[in-house]
């Protein structure tokens, strides 16, 4: 199918991912965790940074840090993505578990990460990965 959604939910993109990097707002953590990989798997650059805690940067920083996630997602291959865990979250805390099934250049780099999210002002982010 070829307009399945990269974050390999089996839906079509339209009725999964795309209206999150549209603008919509995800209303739960698995949903904003499944965007972001789609997002990683299609070098949205924009979104996966819209959806991270804001950190202390600088102006320069952020500059190599684009440039480093535009590179990251150009050299990588998005191949699968698992939701391990994902408890109810609170009104403001959640966390999901996840499995990433990815290659460079022919290496497996698949990875699991218990991934912490935020709500804030409503809007869901990406805070950081628990050990
Ligand atoms: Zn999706």
């Amino acid at each position: 199918m070829n307009n399945a959604c990269p974050c390999h939910s089996g839906k079509p993109y339209t009725a999964c991912c795309q209206p999150f990097h549209q603008n919509k707002r995800p209303s739960t953590p698995t949903q904003l965790m499944r965007s972001r990989y789609a997002a990683y798997s299609l070098g949205k650059i924009g979104y996966i940074l819209k959806t991270e805690a804001e950190n202390s940067r600088s102006q320069s920083d952020k500059a190599k840090y684009r440039k480093e996630l535009k590179q990251y997602c150009e050299m990588t291959s998005f191949i699968g993505l698992s939701i391990l865990e994902a408890p109810t979250p609170t009104e403001t805390q959640g966390f999901v578990k996840f499995h990433a099934v990815m290659h460079q250049n022919g290496r497996d780099v698949s990875f699991v990460e218990n991934s912490y999210f935020e709500r804030v002002n409503g809007r869901w982010i990406y805070v950081k990965a628990m050990a």
